[in-house]
C-alpha cells in the first residue's frame, strides 16, 4: 500500500513551556485507518494539529503525499485542502442549513474566499448532497443544523468533511459528545464508508472499545510519546496499563 503520511520524530513545545510530544512517530498508507488512544493531556489533539498545519512542531518532521511539509503558505495551503477535519464538537454552524454547513467543505475549492455563498457551482452543491446522502441525511438537507439531535449533527460533520474529497480525515474525539450507543452507530457509520472509499483516517479516540473495534491498527501514546502501536487483537489489558498506568482497569 503506498504510502500517505509519515510523520518523523515529532516534538512540540507550546510557549508556555509544556512538553506535549516527545519524539513520535508514525505512517498511513493509503487507505488505513489509525486510532490514537491515550489519556487526556498525552498529546493527541496536539499531534493531529502538528498533521493538518494548525501547530508548528518545534523538532521533526511531516511528510504528506510526496511533499515535506515545509510550513509555507503553498503547503499549508495543500495541507487545508487535502485534509479533512471532524471535531468533537461537530463545529456546525447552527442557524445555516444542514447543505450549507455541507457546502463548507467545498470553501477550499473556492478561487476566492470572500465569494458571496450562493456562488458555489452546481458541482459543488453535487458534491455535497452526495455526501449527506450518503451519510443518510439528504432528506434534511434543508434543516438547520442546530435542529438535528447530536448523533446527526455529527454525520454532517462527517458530510462535510467527505464533500472535501480529502485525502486524509482527521478526527479528534468525534464521537465523545455522543451517548455511548450514538457513539457506536455514527463511528460505525463514518468507518464503513471511509472503508468503501478507501479514504486513510487517523483519528483520537477516548474509547478503547471503539478504537479496537473500529481500526485497522492502534498507537498508544502517554506523555507525548508514542508507547505503544500494533493490532486492535494486540490490544492486551497489559499494552493498556503500559498506556494508561497500573490503575487501568477497563
Ligand atoms: P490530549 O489531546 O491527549 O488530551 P493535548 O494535545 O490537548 O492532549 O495536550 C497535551 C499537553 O499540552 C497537555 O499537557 C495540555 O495541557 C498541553 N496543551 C495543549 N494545548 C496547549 C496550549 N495551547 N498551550 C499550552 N499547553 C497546551
Ligand atoms: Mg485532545
Amino acid at each position: 500500500m503506498p504510502r500517505l503520511l509519515m510523520v518523523d520524530n515529532l516534538a512540540h513545545t507550546y510557549p508556555d513551556g509544556t512538553r506535549a510530544l516527545r519524539g513520535v512517530s508514525l505512517a498511513l498508507n493509503r487507505g488505513e485507518i489509525l486510532s490514537i488512544i491515550g489519556l487526556s493531556g498525552a498529546g493527541k489533539s496536539t499531534l493531529l494539529r502538528c498533521i493538518n498545519g494548525l501547530v508548528r512542531p518545534t523538532e521533526g518532521s511531516v511528510e504528506f503525499d510526496g511533499r515535506t511539509v515545509d510550513w509555507d503558505a503553498g503547503s499549508l495551503r495543500h495541507l487545508r485542502r487535502m485534509i479533512a477535519m471532524i471535531f468533537q464538537h461537530f463545529n456546525l454552524i447552527g442557524n445555516l442549513s444542514v447543505l450549507s454547513n455541507v457546502l463548507m467543505g467545498r470553501l477550499s475549492y473556492q478561487s476566492c474566499l470572500m465569494q458571496p455563498f450562493y456562488s458555489f457551482s452546481k458541482r459543488d452543491r453535487e458534491i455535497a448532497a452526495a455526501a449527506l446522502d450518503k451519510i443518510g441525511l439528504l432528506n434534511e438537507w434543508d434543516k438547520r443544523a442546530s435542529e438535528l439531535s447530536g448523533g446527526q449533527q455529527q454525520r454532517v460533520g462527517v458530510a462535510r468533511a467527505l464533500a472535501q474529497e480529502p485525502r486524509l480525515l482527521l478526527a479528534d474525539e468525534p464521537v465523545s459528545s455522543l451517548d455511548p450507543l450514538t457513539a457506536d452507530t455514527v463511528l460505525g457509520h463514518f468507518v464503513k464508508i471511509v472503508r468503501k472509499e478507501k479514504l486513510a483516517t487517523l483519528m483520537n479516540l477516548h474509547a478503547v472499545e471503539l478504537a479496537r473495534k473500529y481500526s485497522d491498527r492502534i498507537l498508544g501514546v502517554r506523555e507525548g510519546q508514542c508507547v505503544w502501536q500494533g493490532l486492535p487483537d494486540e490490544l492486551t489489558t497489559a499494552v493498556l496499563k503500559s498506556i494508561y498506568g497500573e490503575e487501568y482497569d477497563g
